[in-house]
């Protein structure tokens, strides 16, 4: 029989580097497209190598299973709308948990003649299973199929470690048994605790979790690939172990970020119950006041400077283009225009960024929420354009559900213009102050149509 093994693992060398240039250029908007081609070639070319691994079996099978999940895959990333992108992450994610879980189980079932491999497979079972169970339901909250906020009940946090204390009690039942018999209730226990974990999870600390499942399937699929290169399909192993520490390392430096940026610690985002409590009704003061589109366009064509603070409303209205016509016009005018980011405006990271982006807005012009704050209070005109929950100052009070999360401080601006369709909440589902306050003005509307009445205005001021 021919030996491959040189051929396979050069190859699977070629697609190691593929993967670390793929994620370098992930870095930067300019490059990130070509960084996801690259990591997509390293993944084409790991997979059609390992075809060739000697003891491989049932091809027919891994056949249909690359045409239909690649084909599900490919069909679902084309139609997905870029609002619906966290549900996406999180099911891809899923799969990724559930396949490094279903590849454990295997493992596990063979650990009565060998256990070598049990304790890894353990591992990445259990890792496996917390990210498909709770990635499922990370799907159903950010789909709006099931209650988005968090769910708290009495002794959950008791219900929650026993569930998983006794998972892994049954996982190490199976490693020092060398036994299968336990592995139905390991399964069920360390899948039972995915969801109950999630479960407690909501409103703005969904983009935290997410990102933490990325990086426990990349750990799982690791841990995995150890098995396989400890086994009898060892090539096999090299690139999920490599594929699988890239995803795993990445993703945990996602989170730490993304925890750092909302100002909590992961041990409160996983067991802190963010948003589970609705706030009690605090009576708002002040009323809330409409502009005419002319009238607010004439503002900022007197303003010295502008600030743009987009969310989640502009992905949905699609508006980021007619917004860079907008800003084109008032530069046109001689006003400075500028865009407030925040990190977890829209509904993935990055969002407002890859949508401006995308519109042409040049990247320097973009200011993060740690560069921008200080400007807003010698602002002339801030314009929100469908955001809420980013800019909502009821996160400086101490009892709201939003309390600690850093926030865009569009109030200390001299006017602010808020452009949304009528009374809707944000994603936490919290009352915003903001758009009661004496220096705030409403702008009712799609924000597609407002921007393009606001050009228009502007045209004519
Ligand atoms: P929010 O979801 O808080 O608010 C969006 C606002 O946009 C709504 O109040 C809505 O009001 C308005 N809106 C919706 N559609 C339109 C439209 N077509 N035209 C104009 N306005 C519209 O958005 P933010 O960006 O402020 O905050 C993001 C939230 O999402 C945060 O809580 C964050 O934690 C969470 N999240 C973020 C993720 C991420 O990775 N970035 C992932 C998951 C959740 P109305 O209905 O009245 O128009």
């Amino acid at each position: 029989m021919t030996d491959y093994s040189p051929l396979i693992d050069g190859v699977y060398v070629l697609a190691v580097i593929f993967f670390i240039l793929g994620l370098r250029a992930m870095a930067s908007p300019d490059t990130a497209r070509r960084g996801i081609l690259a990591a997509g070639v390293a993944m084409l070319l790991a997979i059609l190598v390992t075809f060739l691994v000697g003891g491989l079996t049932n091809f027919g099978l891994i056949a249909i299973g690359i045409i239909v999940g690649g084909g599900l895959g490919w069909y679902w990333a084309r139609v997905v709308k870029m609002t619906a992108m966290p549900q996406m992450v999180a099911v891809f994610n899923g799969m990724g948990g559930g396949a490094a879980a279903a590849i454990a189980a295997v493992e596990l079932l063979t650990a009565v003649s060998d256990p070598t491999n049990a304790s890894l497979s353990i591992a990445g079972a259990v890792i496996g299973s917390i990210s498909i169970a709770g990635s499922v339901v990370a799907f159903l909250k950010l789909q709006g199929w099931m209650v988005q906020r968090a769910i708290v009940f009495p002794a959950q946090q008791v219900l929650n470690l026993a569930v998983l204390v006794v998972g892994l009690a049954f996982g190490v039942l199976t490693v020092v048994q060398a036994t299968t018999v336990w592995l139905i209730p390991f399964f069920v226990l360390t899948l039972l605790y995915g969801i109950l974990l999630t479960l407690r999870i909501g409103g703005a600390d969904m983009p935290v979790v997410i990102s933490l499942f990325n990086a426990l399937t990349g750990i799982a699929v690791a841990l995995d690939g150890f098995v396989l290169v400890n086994g009898e399909l060892g090539d096999a192993g090299y690139a999920m172990v490599v594929a699988g520490i890239l995803v795993g390392a990445a993703g945990s430096l996602l989170t730490i970020k993304m925890a750092r940026a909302m100002n909590r610690s992961i041990g409160s985002v996983l067991f802190g119950g963010f948003g589970a409590k609705e706030e009690a009704a605090t009576a708002i003061e002040g009323s809330l006041k409409p502009i005419d589109p002319a009238d607010a366009a004439s503002l900022m064509a007197y303003a010295n400077q502008v600030i743009i603070a987009p969310g989640y409303g502009m992905a949905v209205a699609q508006a980021q283009r007619k917004v860079k016509e907008l800003a084109d016009a008032l530069e046109a005018k001689g006003v400075s225009v500028r865009f407030a980011i925040h990190p977890v405006a829209g509904r993935m990271p990055g969002h407002m960024n890859v949508l401006l982006a995308e519109a042409g807005v040049s990247y320097d012009k973009l200011y993060d929420l740690d560069e921008v704050n200080g400007q807003f209070a010698t602002t002339d005109v801030v314009l929100v354009i469908g955001a809420n929950d980013v800019v909502n100052p009821a996160a400086r009070r101490q009892g709201s559900p939003l309390f600690g999360m850093p926030i865009l401080d569009v109030d200390k601006a001299k006017n602010v213009f808020v452009i949304k369709r009528g009374q809707g909440r944000g994603f936490a589902g919290v009352e915003n102050d903001l758009f009661y306050k004496d220096n705030c003005r409403m702008l009712y509307g799609d924000a597609s149509a407002v921007v393009g009445s606001l050009i228009t205005a502007l045209e004519h001021s």
